[in-house]
């Protein structure tokens, strides 16, 4: 191999700071995997134009990218202040549902979400502005509630509204989430990010709209609030992985047991299988500095040392003034911790059937063997997933496919590398065309032994083989 081996897959999010094509260009020569569309902020014409200009790219570079379309979700906001209040620890402060009439005695703003009144307490936090200013619910009717201020801020238009604990009622999807999936849909996204997952039942939601539209895009569960915690088994159990959210997370429990809920994220997601992505803030300092924070270095590190499947980068690739920058950062953080994880296949995952099992095997004697290698042909995706999810450290996982949608899905699970190739009638065929492929593009030298994981013809009888396999 040429260069090192990266595991730990890299996302970006797509915005102003990186929309030209050179920028997409270098980021995704730099190393990105997955590129993120983040629906807050886009319209479809955004979503069409980006998709084609990233394949065009992508093409135009020789190196392919999958793309993620993050939707946003039911989401509780302050309706318009004419002129921002001022609100001071002790002051009391209204909120009323659109139509109905504020009280008069207090200042009082709209809230976007009919069920508010029903769903609080009194005695319940509300949180305004991204956590910025904390209140307390001090009386509540069917309309109206109203709040004393704890933390002091100033309150403005159209606010992002967090109710840490309390179970809100919103629907999984908002009719703007439906449109926007139906224009990536169309586009051809490879995975939608759900936001703020509360349970299965989410998730499946979103399945069946995926289903009726014909897309097989994969769902990743954005885990964000105490609900989606709390039901974390079932929803990495229904989804096909997890984003660790650390924005509203970080709001929505209490800040100082994200690194544990973090680690009890990844911990279910191995247990299951399924991928999972650290997002968020991972190195926010970059988007105005050239250079990370030490603590930032250090949460990348603990990312990487977790192994997680991903990291991804927010506001450092869409508004940052150091994008590319950024995607190096987390390269050479990757490239120097990955080879310090103590070595050992992932012993949480509960593995089924016997072809996963022997996925296991490989995997052990990959590790034996040294500078070798797993190749593996699927048309699924399934078997490559399971051997990222296992883990393997300093082993390359060579996936082969011959479906298009699948090939850029293999982008996301730690350790893949995946490959767009026909398959032959002739299994022999396909092996040879794989290790001839791995060598004219360096991935392999002659000498080198693979380990193949592959389907074989005996007596005419096609049965799961494990094979040793020299590069000539
Ligand atoms: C987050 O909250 O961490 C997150 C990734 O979601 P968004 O960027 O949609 O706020």
């Amino acid at each position: 191999m040429s260069e090192y081996f990266r595991h730990t897959k890299i996302i970006a999010t797509l915005g102003p700071a990186t929309e030209s094509k050179e920028m997409l260009a270098q980021l995704i020569t730099a190393g990105v995997d997955i590129l993120r569309l983040n629906m807050a902020h886009a319209t479809h014409q955004w979503v069409k134009d980006a998709m084609w200009f990233i394949r065009e790219v992508s093409t135009e570079v020789g190196r392919h990218v999958a793309v993620m379309m993050d939707v946003k979700g039911p989401e509780i906001r302050t309706g318009k202040v004419e002129r921002p209040i001022s609100l001071k620890a002790g002051d009391r402060v209204e909120f009323h549902i659109e139509g109905a009439d504020p009280t008069g005695d207090l200042p009082s703003v709209s809230v976007n979400y009919p069920g508010l009144p029903h769903d609080l307490e009194v005695g319940n936090i509300v949180l305004v502005d991204s956590g910025l200013i904390r209140m307390k619910v001090f009386e509540k009717d069917d309309y109206r509630i109203r709040l004393e201020v704890l933390t002091p801020g100033e309150l403005t238009s159209k606010r992002h509204i967090n109710l840490p604990g309390v179970q809100v009622n919103l629907p999984a999807l908002t009719q703007k989430d439906e449109e926007d999936l139906r224009a990536g849909v169309e586009a051809g996204i490879d995975f939608v990010a759900l936001s703020f997952v509360r349970q299965a039942e989410d998730v499946r939601t979103l399945r069946r709209l995926l289903d009726e539209l014909g897309s097989k895009a994969r769902i990743i569960a954005k885990i964000e609030d105490q609900a989606g915690v709390r039901n974390m088994v079932e929803i990495v159990r229904a989804s096909d992985g997890v984003m660790v959210a650390r924005g509203d997370l970080g709001i929505e429990i209490d800040y100082h047991r994200l690194p544990l809920v973090q680690t009890e994220l990844v911990n279910a997601c191995k247990a299951d299988g399924k991928p999972v992505i650290i997002a968020t803030h991972l190195l926010e300092s970059m988007i105005s500095s050239p250079m990370p924070t030490r603590a930032e270095i250090s949460d990348v590190s603990n990312a990487v040392r977790e192994q997680a499947d991903a990291v991804m980068l927010s506001g450092e690739t869409t508004v940052g003034g150091y994008p590319l920058e950024s995607v190096q950062v987390l390269k050479n953080i990757i490239q120097s911790i990955e080879p310090t994880v103590p070595p050992g296949l992932n012993d949480r995952i509960k593995l089924k059937e016997p072809k996963a099992k022997m996925l296991r095997s490989a995997a052990v004697l990959a590790a034996d063997l040294e500078n070798s290698g797993i190749v593996v042909f699927t048309r699924s995706g399934f078997l490559a997933y399971v051997l990222g999810a296992l883990r393997p450290h300093g082993v390359p996982i060579y996936a082969f496919t011959d479906v298009d949608a699948i090939f850029r899905q293999l982008l996301l699970p730690w350790g893949v590398e995946p490959f767009l190739m026909e398959f032959s009638e002739d299994p022999e065929q396909t092996i040879l065309d794989a290790l001839n492929y791995l060598k004219r593009r360096n991935w392999a030298k002659p000498g080198d032994c693979l380990v193949v994981i592959t389907n074989a013809l005996a007596n005419d009888k096609v049965i799961d083989t494990l094979q040793l396999r020299h590069v000539e």
